[in-house]
């Protein structure tokens, strides 16, 4: 039984890892700015400590010596209408800065045997990703850097943070560049929601006949990988030896009206796609189309080579989980 601190457990990734964690048997702490919205804390850990990781005091007290692990995921984040907007830059950087400062610190003085970061597809040069149907994200593309968001630049700095007290300070580091995790038990509404579950909620809140709207010209790609396999994915590569980052995410590239397309035959129904950009969208929103990239798609050679293995389920089976879970959500909220 090894004693695990899980940074940000109160989330999606965090609370699925924390959950899976507790029932290998280890004694999981997690800390967090927010309680779980679905998980029981006797679910998902032995010990929740609600609390703000921006504070070095709060870090001291959560990881104390002895620990074997830390899996940092606290971050400030949400879908694209929040990182991709411009509103909540200075948060997003300066929230998540000071998390990872603080816990690498910290990771350092308490000799902490091994420690997880969760960077972000996210921090790859925009310029290697305008032609959707010819991304580049190996992980050797990512210098010269150009991320296209605030929110890339932070993880790129967190990233190099924590090889860096790799090489000055011997902390044992894994470090995964997550490429657009979903499924159910996380954020399905409000704002936050990343597109596979935006998706799902529109085609299960649809009657026959009606529209969904998608955002951006529908022709924009990306890749998404189920929680499952993501989890599967990080403890193979805490168990190797590799510290560079390295991808973690699916290879299935399809576009977001495909993606919408998917949702809409699992609900069933006979519903069309909307897509909605430029000046129309303004209109509505107030603010540009927040679509990010033009394509992007995990490429797992580096890890499939370093850690020997690969990500195999369709997209469709990950899919069809989140939606039956979000379509009882919703019938939860109207009860
Ligand atoms: P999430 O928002 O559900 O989880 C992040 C958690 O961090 C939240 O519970 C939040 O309350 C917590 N947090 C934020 N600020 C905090 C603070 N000051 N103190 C304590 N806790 C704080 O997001 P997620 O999807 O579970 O992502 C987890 C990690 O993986 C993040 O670092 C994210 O950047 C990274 N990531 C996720 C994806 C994805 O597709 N979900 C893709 C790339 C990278």
């Amino acid at each position: 039984m090894k004693k695990i601190v899980v940074l940000g457990g109160g989330g999606f990734i965090g609370g699925h890892l924390a959950k899976s964690l507790k029932e290998k048997g280890n004694h999981v702490r997690i800390c967090d700015i927010k309680k779980h919205e679905y998980f029981k804390h006797e679910e998902i850990c032995n010990e929740f400590v609600l609390g703000d990781l921006r504070d070095p005091n709060v870090v001291q007290l959560v990881i104390e010596e002895g620990v074997d692990e830390v899996y940092q995921l606290a971050a400030d984040m949400g879908g694209a209408g929040y990182i991709f907007t411009g509103e909540n830059d200075a948060n997003v950087m300066h929230n998540s800065a000071l998390i990872n400062l603080n816990v690498v610190h910290e990771c350092v003085k308490k000799q902490v045997k091994k420690v997880f970061y969760s960077s972000s597809a996210c921090m790859y040069p925009e310029h290697n990703q305008l032609d959707p149907l010819n991304p580049n994200c190996e992980e050797s593309s990512a210098y010269p850097a150009n991320p296209d968001s605030e929110y890339g630049w932070e993880k790129l700095f967190s990233e190099r943070l924590y090889l860096a007290f790799n090489r000055n300070y011997g902390l044992d580091v894994r470090i995964a560049r997550f490429h657009n995790i979903f499924g159910p038990f996380g954020t399905w509404v409000g704002g936050k929601e990343k597109a596979p579950a935006a998706m799902c909620r529109k085609a299960c809140e649809s009657k026959n006949g009606d529209q969904i709207e998608v955002w951006g010209d529908g022709q924009q790609t990306r890749s998404f990988l189920y929680i499952d396999e993501c989890l599967e994915a990080v403890f193979k590569l805490m168990e190797s030896n590799f510290t560079n980052p390295v991808n973690i995410g699916s290879e299935e590239k399809v576009t977001i009206n495909e993606l919408a397309q998917m949702a809409i035959n699992i609900s069933g129904k006979d519903i069309k796609i909307k897509n909605i950009f430029g000046d129309e969208f303004i209109k509505k929103y107030g603010f540009k189309c927040p679509i990010g990239v033009r394509g992007r798609t995990s490429d797992n050679s580096l890890y499939e080579k370093t850690v020997g293995w690969k990500v195999s389920k369709p997209l469709k089976d990950g899919l069809e989980k989140t939606l039956h879970w979000i379509d009882n959500q919703i019938k939860i909220k109207n009860v």
